[in-house]
């Protein structure tokens, strides 16, 4: 029913903090319809890569384009607004909403501004039972990181961008969230998890990339970049 979503590029994508070089020329492509994941050791850049996607970091060189349009400057906001949703791992939901008013404000920041996106992001987190009048202040983590999941899919995002999106989850709530990321992409969207659970990622992504000090270092479909890993520890 949706256009197809554009693909999200980094292109040669380098940031600095101060003299300390965090990216060292990263490409890569987040196409629609597909689970895209990075992987690789603490310190290796994927939060700072993430952060380059959303906007909440500006590289040094390189770029980031939507599509064929050049984003590497836009603000957060206003990739918001083209479709690009990212979660939290410090969760943004506001405590004195009620769950459903959560996901209301999350409609209004994103890119449809659709009330049956509304519902159909409680649905699809299960969360429009008598559980959507309650307020985010009573409800356990699990439940939250599902409020704020639905806030980033109620916006109608072409993009999604997860950093540790498994962080904290028990193992039903992991099988529940990979469920819930496979309809978002087969519904054509375009998803992006950074994960150090490598159980879930070899269970979810149709493309996996390596990052090691600041570079892309393997890409593939999991079975082989994770097997040819190895003993080697990426996670963590
Ligand atoms: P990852 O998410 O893969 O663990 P990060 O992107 O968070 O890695 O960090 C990459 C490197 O950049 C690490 O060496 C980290 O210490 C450093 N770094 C991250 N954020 C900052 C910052 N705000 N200031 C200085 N160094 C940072
Ligand atoms: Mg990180």
């Amino acid at each position: 029913p949706h256009k197809p979503a554009p693909t999200l590029k980094a292109q040669a994508l380098h940031a600095r903090y101060g003299t300390f070089t965090a990216l060292n020329g990263v490409d890569l492509d987040v196409p629609p319809g597909r689970i895209t994941a990075i992987v690789g050791p603490n310190g290796a850049g994927k939060s700072t890569l993430f952060h380059c996607l959303a906007g909440t970091l500006h590289p040094t060189r390189g770029h980031v384009r939507l599509g064929e349009r050049d984003i590497t400057l836009l603000p957060p906001h206003t990739r918001t607004h083209l479709g690009i949703a990212r979660t939290f791992q410090q969760l943004s939901v506001f405590p004195s909403l009620t769950v459903a008013e959560n996901v209301q404000v999350g409609a209004e920041q994103g890119h449809t501004h659709d009330q049956a996106a509304v519902e159909r992001a409680l649905r699809l987190l299960k969360l429009n039972g008598p559980i959507r009048n309650l307020p985010a202040a009573e409800l356990p983590t699990g439940t939250l990181r599902r409020v704020e999941l639905a806030r980033a899919v109620a916006g109608g995002p072409r993009v999604l961008l997860l950093d540790e999106p498994a962080a904290g989850l028990d193992s039903a709530e992991v099988t529940a969230l990979a469920d819930v990321l496979r309809a978002l992409a087969a519904d054509g969207a375009a998803l992006l998890v950074v994960e150090h659970d490598l159980d879930l990622v070899a269970d979810l992504a149709d493309v996996v990339h390596v990052m090691t000090a600041g570079r892309i270092v393997a890409s593939g479909p999991p079975g082989h970049v994770l097997d040819a890993l190895g003993a080697t520890e990426v996670g963590a």
